[in-house]
């Protein structure tokens, strides 16, 4: 089971590891006997938007969909509750303390189990200072993603945080970090450029496909940190994989984003900020300023425009670093703000987050990373809040 705590990025063609667990936990579980407690969840069990199961078991570790053979007297605990599989933040830094540096290990340990506490049980963190590998080994912590290092143009990013490189370094760079992260890269694409006093793009059409070209032929996907609207053309002409708060989305790359099928990580928490980041820039910088509070003024426009779109949105809380650990349901409450419905946000912060970096939810014989809910988060998102039970593979976390 301990093959379970550790989320690795398949190379191309390969099946993702979890996968290859779950089809040999399911047939092999009456042959290993019994590890660890086993849960009849009483349902319903939630399996997509639209699907239900009346009931399912937990054991080995693993969600099964039939009631399974137990050895006698095997102890079997009941549960009543709306089963859902474990939240995901898919922009979350494990690993940047609250002053934008690195921190030890027992520190980013914390901040992952202040999340799973908020029932987070899958993270995609979007660039750390800090090497968290060892944590995946951890088996009571969410099951962690990683993208290496932040990739960004010399200057232009917040101190500290990035690999810092200039255009003729930027492929190279990113080949590195697909080889230190879990097949993901994350590429800051514009920021303040003081000389303009606005935000611009910080790389070249021609820069965004060379680092495109590089993750993806290092079997890395790429993302990228972009407020700014003359970004969105250029990286979604590079091909990039999914796209980081997307302030910028107007109509006509909402048109293009849902067309190819880009997902965009809400960060709606981090856009509420921009008000501070404007008024610290308001003196040098005036049409910075304006321009973050433009985007922060169209935020759930955007967010709603894009998701009736058909653009898929995953939830990030963009923990870590300025935004303390832990937030993840007042992200869920800024999507509700912009007009998704319950099985939206479920959708967003749960099923959808799952499909799209390929770890199961509740399918027969996928690890048991769930919560079980008093009430249907279907009918009130607010549900996700008050879990009765957080398992994680299987083990109560919470
Ligand atoms: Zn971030």
């Amino acid at each position: 089971m301990s093959d379970d705590a550790v989320v690795r990025w398949p190379e191309a063609g390969e099946t993702p590891s979890y996968r290859r667990d779950a089809a040999a936990g399911a047939a092999g579980a009456a042959a290993a006997g019994v590890d660890g407690p086993v849960w009849h969840l009483r349902g319903p069990v939630l399996t997509g938007p639209g699907e239900e199961l009346a009931e399912a078991w937990v054991v080995d570790g693993r969600i099964l969909h039939e009631r399974p053979e137990l050895p006698a007297g095997t102890e079997v605990t009941s549960i009543d509750g709306f089963a859902v599989p474990g939240l995901a933040d898919l922009h979350c830094h494990i690993g940047i303390s609250d002053e934008g540096t690195g921190t030890s290990l027992d520190v980013a340990r914390a901040q992952a189990r202040t999340d799973r506490d908020t029932g987070v049980l899958l993270i995609r963190d979007a660039g750390s200072i800090t090497d968290t590998a060892p944590l995946q080994a951890e088996a009571d912590l969410p099951r962690l993603i990683r993208c290496g290092r932040h990739v960004a143009r010399s200057r232009r990013y917040l101190i500290g945080y990035a690999e810092e490189v200039e255009p003729g370094d930027l492929a190279a760079t990113v080949t590195a970090q697909a080889r230190r992260g879990d097949g993901w890269v994350k590429l800051v694409g514009d920021w303040i450029d003081r000389d303009a006093g606005d935000l611009t793009p910080t790389w070249s059409g021609a820069d965004f496909d060379a680092a495109a070209e590089a993750a993806h032929a290092a079997g890395a996907r790429i993302t990228t940190h972009t407020f700014d609207e003359e970004t969105l053309p250029l990286v979604l002409a590079a091909g990039f994989d999914c796209l980081e708060h997307a302030t910028g989305l107007t109509d006509e790359t909402i048109r293009a984003t849902a067309a190819a099928g880009i997902p965009v990580v809400t960060t709606l928490v981090n856009v509420g900020e921009f008000e501070a980041y404007a008024a610290q820039g308001e003196r040098k910088f005036p049409r910075y300023a304006a321009h973050m509070r433009r985007l922060r003024a169209d935020r759930y426009r955007r967010t709603r425009d894009a998701h009736d779109a058909g653009v898929p949105l995953l939830v990030g809380t963009d923990a870590g670093g300025v935004l303390g650990h832990g937030i993840v349901h007042q992200e869920l409450d800024e999507l509700a703000a912009a007009g998704l419905s319950p099985i939206a946000i479920l959708e967003a912060a749960s099923w959808g987050p799952r499909r799209f970096l390929g770890v199961p939810a509740l399918e027969d014989g996928a690890p048991a990373d769930l919560l079980v809910l008093p009430t249907d988060p279907r009918e009130d998102h607010r549900a996700l809040r008050e879990p009765e039970l957080i398992l994680l593979a299987g083990r109560r976390v919470g």
